[in-house]
């Protein structure tokens, strides 16, 4: 994490002096950002999530959305009672909130309450993940739409902001916004993820794209129509719809974060009933 970074890492390093050096240096934190609202973040931050988890990278995702909340809700964890509400009011520990997902996958899911959205002190997120370095490799924010406090602290703390972008220069000009907007708060840009994109000649080009935000697209997420309906089955796309064009792009780019080759396959991990079950959904996989 970059955000006051020495301190913090000396102060965990003293804390927990049992780690390995190359575990502690393995922790890498991304915040899925866009500006714009519906681009897919929260998609995005599931599958990537998910695909982490598959490749056998300890993984967790954190619903930063105080206000919005729904990555619980894509992955079965609606009715939790414990989130990053309670958390950020001071009256949880982030072990309390963390739950699991497929293939191991850690969730810490967020509030649906204006009452939890009001206690909340988005400021507390820095020490949060402070407490999460120590439990997983890597770490996937899943950050609000709009400019906010709230809005602003994941662009802060984590090693990188990956841009979420669907070709329309609405959200072109939003997530130009937040590039500036992270640079200014001294975050740093990883790259962009091309999301929902259709290839119609109406869309703006990748090259277009690139050229207008001054950073470099990762990879390219078709439009499927396999996306929304593993929401609906409270399950990602790469569990759901392993063989659809959406997941073999949410692998691409899990690998490419990585540093696994695009081709190879992630670990046969054993499928547990909520995989098993979540595929048994699915019938009109491509
Ligand atoms: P955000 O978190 O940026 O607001 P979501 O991830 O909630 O966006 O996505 C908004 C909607 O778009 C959801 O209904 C989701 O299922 C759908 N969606 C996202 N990505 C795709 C895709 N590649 N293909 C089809 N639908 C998608
Ligand atoms: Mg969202």
């Amino acid at each position: 994490m970059s955000f006051k970074r020495e301190g913090q890492i000396n102060k965990f390093m003293f804390e927990n002096y049992d780690l390995s050096l190359r575990r502690f240096w393995m922790i890498k934190a991304y915040t899925i950002a866009s500006g714009k609202g519906g681009t897919g973040k929260t998609t995005v931050t599931a599958n990537l999530g998910t695909a982490l988890a598959q490749h056998g990278r300890e993984t967790c995702i954190v619903d930063t959305d105080v206000g919005m909340a729904n990555l619980g809700l894509v992955l079965g964890l609606a009715e939790t009672p414990i989130t990053l509400h309670e958390v950020l009011a001071g009256t949880a520990s982030i072990r309390d909130a963390m739950y699991e997902g497929p293939y191991g996958l850690k969730v810490v899911p967020c509030g649906l309450s204006l009452q939890g959205f009001q206690n909340a002190n988005p400021e507390r997120l820095t020490d949060v993940m402070c407490d999460l370095t120590d439990r997983c490799e890597f770490l996937l924010l899943d950050a609000p739409a709009g400019i906010g406090t709230d809005g602003v602290i994941p662009l802060t703390v984590a090693d990188e902001v990956l841009l979420v972008v669907n070709p329309e220069i609405s959200s072109i000009v939003d997530a130009l916004k937040i590039k500036i907007l992270t640079e200014t708060v001294g975050g740093t840009i990883g790259g962009a993820i091309l999301n929902r994109a259709i290839l119609e000649e109406t869309e703006m080009s990748r090259r277009k794209i690139e050229k207008t935000l001054d950073v470099s697209i990762i990879d390219t997420v078709p439009e499927d129509a396999n996306v929304r309906r593993a929401a609906a089955a409270k399950t990602p796309v790469v569990v759901g719809a392993p063989g659809s064009e959406s997941s073999k792009a949410f692998r691409r780019i899990a690998a490419k974060l990585a540093g696994i080759p695009v081709e190879a396959e992630p670990h046969k991990v054993q499928e547990g009933f909520v995989e098993r079950f979540a595929r048994a959904l699915f019938r009109r996989e491509p």
